[in-house]
């Protein structure tokens, strides 16, 4: 289907983008693309103005400071993934990018459509839960930062207003804990093919000691029920040299947290692959963290 009709506006800057929201109560705002369009040729987004932001130079940037990747809201997924920076200091938010469909997708989507979208499914939710990154909202009064923690309302609902827009997601660069001696991360993603939506999303952050003992850890499993962190996975290996004990532990942990939305067969399956999933990226998170030694 083609979408409904609509007036097209690209805006110049932000504040011209935050003025044609004022002036146009149904209006939406278009970055990538990749999410809204295919709902207005389904016809379940009829918005009488579209305002493109994806030519917004302000918008578009990668910016290091002491202890955050600071990354503008049209930035997409292709240039986050290629960013040095993003790779030398959040590696996992570039590995779960590279695992977003195909390079078409990750060529047009940007980070802001992806945070706002809030797709349960996504990949980038497990790892925002993860990092907690400081999203940024600008409105006719100014900016709001809010700790991803507290914009994340629940599945496809975030803090935003209609006369706002993300501007920035502020990346907290790892290690997460000040003393650790080496840190490892990874993003886990099962599907049955590749590119597709991921049927389970695992996130996970190990920090270790100078003995190779984990000291902290964070695990955030996505596309089963609703996204969660697990702290009893956390709890299994911390103290540990990630032995076949802990995983298995950590493993039935998330298998006992994971709420699928079905108790049937697929439910059960996702359970299952939530529990190995967090094995596999456990393992690769422990291994990165050795190696940074
Ligand atoms: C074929 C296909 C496969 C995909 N596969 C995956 C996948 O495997 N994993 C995955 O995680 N994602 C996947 N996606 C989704 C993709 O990652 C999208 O890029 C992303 O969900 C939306 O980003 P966007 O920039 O395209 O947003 P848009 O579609 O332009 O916008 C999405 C929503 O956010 C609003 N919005 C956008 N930017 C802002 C802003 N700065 N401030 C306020 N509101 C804003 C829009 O009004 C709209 O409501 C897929 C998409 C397609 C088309």
């Amino acid at each position: 289907m083609y979408p409904s009709e609509f007036e097209y506006f690209s805006a110049e800057s932000v504040e011209d983008a935050l003025s044609l929201k004022a002036k146009y109560e149904f209006a939406e705002i278009l970055a990538g693309g990749q999410s809204l369009i295919p709902l207005q040729k389904e016809r379940l987004a009829i918005p009488d103005q579209l305002i493109d932001i994806s030519e917004i130079d302000e918008l578009d940037y990668i910016e290091e400071t002491a202890d955050e990747i600071r990354i503008g809201a049209v930035t997409t997924h292709a240039d986050v993934q290629k960013s040095a920076v993003v790779q030398e200091h959040v590696s996992l938010f570039s590995e779960c990018i590279s695992k977003i469909a195909d390079q078409l997708v990750r060529n047009r989507g940007t980070v802001g459509g992806t945070v706002v979208e809030a797709d349960p499914d996504g990949d980038y939710m497990p790892v925002m839960k993860l990092l907690n990154p400081d999203v940024v909202v600008t409105g006719p009064d100014g900016d709001r930062v809010i700790p991803f923690d507290e914009f994340y309302f629940g599945m496809f609902t975030v803090d935003i207003e209609e006369d706002e827009l993300l501007t920035e997601v502020r990346m907290p660069k790892l290690p997460l804990v000040a003393d650790a001696a080496g840190v490892g991360s990874t993003y886990k993603k099962h599907t049955n093919r590749s590119g597709d939506y991921a049927i389970v999303g695992v996130a996970a952050v190990v920090h270790v000691d100078e003995d190779e003992t984990i000291t902290d850890a964070r695990v955030v499993v996505g596309s089963v029920g609703p996204l969660f962190s697990s702290d009893d996975a956390a709890a299994a290996v911390v103290g540990t040299s990630l032995d076949e004990t802990a995983l298995d532990e950590a493993a039935a942990a998330v298998e006992d947290d994971a709420m699928p939305d079905q108790e049937d067969r697929e439910g059960a399956y996702k359970r299952a692959m939530a529990g190995e999933f967090t094995r596999k990226a456990l393992q690769t998170a422990y291994d990165r963290s050795v190696e940074d030694l």
